[in-house]
């Protein structure tokens, strides 16, 4: 697409760059210096601008605040050795973040808006990407709600906005997670597809109590009987049995993940089998005891790939196996830096360099 639209740009006078310390970054807490914003009102998206980064004021009646109509997407820009930025597959986030919008009553964000302005915007804070190994800019894109009315009802005015922040290597520790058998993220027929604010805020209760245990995070089943695997925390989640990728099959109650999605292509491309489909409870824990099961790990845009070294169940910690150099976890990480950074090909054309 051309770079038709033209965003009329407020740049800061005061970059916060030189501050920026890429060694000791704390993920989501340190922003980059501009943001993208656009507002909706009497039915169309109007008024879309670069500023600097910086608080937005709201009514004290914002329906956001008080029913929840907020919806987000995340997606990461990669810096390749040549110095381009390379963004992962930001269609398919833009797809989603209609779906989420549509679940919500909130209106769909244009293709060009929504593309444009994360490539202009990731163009003027170009500086921001980091380009050490294992490094990207993670690219916050999200909406609400602006009508100050406390009225229960679709909301008439919304913001758009893309922020976005550094982050550095994550060496993520090997994840503890539990079978959530009381709580529940989602229900089928709900929103648990949708990237809603909401789905994060009631996870957070049962989530603490996990981590009060000695837990990083749950692995959610289903609500109605709690034997099905659904996702771990605010990841997809997926097994290696007997050789075989192993994964929830998606339904209304859970997020189709872009990393899943990526994940399950490459196995294929692999030649590798992949079956979408129920995963039990019992059927994990009979696989550890009998040693088929070889790996288990989370999937999500944050870390890409999070490997599950314990699992807690009814009382018990089940300890997996460590992972080697030829795990697919690993490998599947390998291969997928290696196309976001340019350096194996990009067969399915996941990737926008701007
Ligand atoms: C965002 C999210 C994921 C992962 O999706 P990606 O597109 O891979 O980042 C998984 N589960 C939940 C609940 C999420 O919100």
């Amino acid at each position: 697409m051309l770079d038709t639209l033209a965003i009329p740009t407020q740049t800061t006078s005061a970059s916060r760059l030189s501050q920026l310390d890429l060694a000791n970054l704390e993920f989501g807490k340190h922003f980059s210096d501009h943001m993208f914003v656009v507002d909706y009102q009497d039915g169309e998206w109007q008024n879309p601008q670069i500023l600097p980064y910086g608080d937005f004021t709201v009514s004290p009646a914002n329906s956001a605040l008080h029913y929840g109509q907020a919806i987000f997407e995340g997606l990461k820009a990669y810096k390749n050795e040549q110095g381009a930025i390379t963004i992962f597959r930001p269609y398919d986030n833009l797809a989603r973040m209609n779906t989420s919008a549509e679940r919500m009553c909130m209106p769909a964000i244009p293709e060009e808006l929504f593309i444009q302005g994360l490539k202009q915007l990731v163009r003027l804070d170009a500086e921001w990407v980091p380009s050490a190994p294992n490094t990207a800019l993670y690219i916050r894109p999200f909406m609400f709600a602006t009508d100050g009315m406390l009225g229960v009802r679709p909301s008439e005015t919304y913001r758009f906005a893309i922020i976005t922040c550094p982050v550095g290597a994550f060496f993520g520790k090997p994840l503890r997670v539990r079978f959530e058998e009381k709580y529940v993220r989602s229900a089928e027929g709900g929103a648990g597809f949708a990237k809603n604010a909401g789905n994060y805020g009631a996870a957070l209760y049962p989530t603490k109590l996990a981590q009060d245990a000695g837990y990083h995070q749950l692995l959610w089943t289903d609500a109605s009987q709690h034997r099905f695997i659904e996702e771990s925390g605010t990841m997809n989640v997926a097994f290696i049995i007997n050789g075989t990728l192993v994964t929830p099959a998606l339904s209304t109650s859970i997020l189709d993940g872009i990393t899943r999605r990526s994940v399950l292509q490459i196995a294929r491309d692999w030649g590798m089998p992949v079956e979408e489909r129920k995963v039990a409870a019992t059927e994990v824990m009979e696989a550890i005891q009998n040693g088929t099961l070889t790996e288990a790990f989370g999937i999500g845009t944050a870390v890409t790939i999070a490997p599950i070294t314990v699992i807690g169940y009814q009382g018990q910690d089940y300890l997996l196996p460590e992972l080697t150099s030829d795990s697919f976890a690993r490998r599947v990480l390998q291969a997928l830096d290696d196309i976001r950074t340019g350096v194996a090909p990009d067969t399915h054309n996941w990737i926008v360099t701007i």
